[in-house]
């Protein structure tokens, strides 16, 4: 019997009424790990209702309670984290320390969200008129929904409902189809750490089950992760419907290398931060700027990149696992495709890797492209895989000039020994998440993850301070009080000795 994915309904997982499901693969060889169900429309509705009535209670539950479920969950996490990295690996097809990470970096947003009590803080100001004060508090919203993508099956959960949770909110998660086995985990460990009933809920499908949850009157804010085309149509149909809605989009990520960098530095976190998760990663490089003399350095990338090769979750000696799914395979072919019809330079071609013993797996081999433009499809689209594309420019201001062209703004670095330079970059690059010296710049999470331009739509970024305003209302309180003679009678002495 195949395994059926379950949905998460008012505190129980049941088996989804719908005939409509799609396969869950491992795909490193096309195994079946599951079948996961399209959800009915009277399931959706099923868990944003018992959502709905969790939040009257929930909301009321002191906040130092809240924050210690999320301290239960975290100890949980941990003690799951190998456990959570291995169906992770098998789901996604990543390396067992990769998975470890996705976990990982889930567990530091929990850890964060245990803290939530002093991020909820208010204001005051004494005496703003006459015996009158004004002070704010921040109060949880409602029904929270988080529709999340595959290439961070553990992680980008973790950064939606246990920050949503712990402001006292109550949550529907629409984890992504092609890889839900460890978001059921994650849920299981939540209910075991003590969650109450509809606080969390958990439904499958794609865009029919998103579009229901974007309509939905008793649904407040959603927070979305995925590619840019189907986060604009998050961020209008959500907004139209009147909701807080934040949306982290798709990237093309580039690193500048100035000449005056650390070669051998730079060169290793180029190959790490390209092909890494078969560059699977929202904050990918796949753009390597070389400037001036550093052109020079591309041939020694390209031996470099050619020892990295893909490979099973649990060899050990592999870079990097496959391509999550045959479209997603069939569309980086596509593009390396066109790469080379439109005039670029391969220097390395991964079109053809075959792993040994896994020969129906989704293998990219690490591929490099020099003498790219940005008019060339391989500069404008996403490819998400383990493709990097060198363009040289003369200058470190032709360099921020093209970055600042490119629609994407996610994230962004720069390898150099000048300060000065560093100081120019940082200030000029319209990217919202700057690496110096560093090649992937994800900010932990008492910052926020604040991708800018074409990779966000909305105000308030994901995580830190900046989530936990967008799953809360400001509430301003302006009081006067009076106080009468009889009850001043017996004043107590304010004198100071
Ligand atoms: P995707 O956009 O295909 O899917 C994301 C989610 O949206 C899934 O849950 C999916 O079921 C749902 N969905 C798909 N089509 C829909 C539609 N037409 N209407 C409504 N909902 C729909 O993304 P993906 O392939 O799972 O993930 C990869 C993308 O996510 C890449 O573009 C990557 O850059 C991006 N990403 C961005 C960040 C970030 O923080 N900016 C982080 C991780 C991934």
């Amino acid at each position: 019997m195949t395994r059926q994915v379950p949905l998460f309904i008012n505190g129980e997982f049941v088996q989804s009424g719908s005939s409509n499901k799609l396969p869950v693969t491992n795909p490193a060889n096309q195994q079946l790990l599951a079948e996961v169900p399209l959800a009915t429309h009277d399931e959706v509705e099923a868990a944003v209702a018992s959502a709905r009535e969790a939040f009257q209670t929930w909301r009321n539950v002191p906040v130092a309670e809240r924050a210690r479920l999320m301290m239960r969950y975290c100890a949980l996490l941990k003690e799951h984290h190998d456990e959570l990295g291995e169906i992770l690996s098998q789901d996604t097809g990543k390396t067992f320390e990769d998975a470890k990470g996705d976990v990982w970096r889930g567990i530091e947003v929990v850890e964060q969200a245990a803290n939530v009590g002093s991020n909820m803080m208010g204001e005051t100001v004494e005496n703003v008129a006459n015996g009158i004060d004004t002070y704010s508090y921040i109060q949880p919203i409602g029904v929270c929904a988080g529709i999340t993508p595959f290439n961070f099956p553990a992680m980008i959960p973790l950064w939606m409902y246990p920050l949503a949770i712990a402001c006292g909110n109550t949550f529907v998660l629409k984890p992504s189809e092609q890889d839900p086995l460890t978001p059921v985990r994650l849920v299981e460990l939540f209910i075991e750490a003590g969650a109450p009933k509809g606080v969390l809920n958990m439904v499958h499908g794609g865009a029919d089950q998103v579009n229901q949850l974007l309509n939905h009157p008793d649904i407040q804010a959603v927070s979305f992760v995925g590619s840019s085309k189907v986060g604009d149509h998050i961020y209008r149909t959500g907004t139209d419907a009147g909701k807080r809605v934040q949306c982290m989009m798709g990237a093309k990520n580039h690193m500048v290398v100035m000449p005056d960098a650390d070669k051998n530095g730079t060169l290793n976190a180029l190959v790490g931060s390209s092909v890494g998760a078969a560059g699977q990663r929202c904050m990918a490089i796949s753009v390597a700027v070389f400037v001036g003399e550093s052109k020079q350095w591309i041939e020694e990338l390209k031996e470099r990149m050619a020892t990295a090769r893909p490979g099973a979750w649990d060899d050990a000696s592999a870079s990097y696992g496959p391509i999550i799914s045959k479209p997603a395979y069939e569309k980086v072919l596509g593009l390396i495709g066109k790469g080379k019809e439109e005039g670029a330079t391969c220097l390395l071609d991964g079109s053809d890797y075959v792993v040994e013993g896994l020969p129906d797996g989704n293998w990219v081999g690490p591929t490099l492209f020099t003498d790219v433009t940005p008019e060339m499809s391989i500069y404008r689209e996403e490819i998400f895989g383990p493709v990097l594309c060198c363009v040289t420019v003369d200058t470190l201001e032709e360099a921020i000039e093209l970055i600042n062209a490119c629609p994407y703004g996610n994230g962004t670095s720069i390898f150099t020994n000048s300060g000065g330079a560093a100081r120019k970059y940082q200030h000029e690059i319209l990217v919202g998440q700057v690496g110096i010296n560093i090649p992937i710049p994800v900010p932990l999470p008492f910052f926020s993850f604040t991708g800018w331009r074409g990779s966000f739509r909305g105000d308030l970024h994901a995580y830190g301070k900046q989530a936990v305003r967008f799953y809360t209302e400001t509430k301003t309180i302006t009081a006067r009080w009076t106080h009468s003679e009889a009850s001043t009678s017996k004043q107590p002495n304010m004198s100071i000795n």
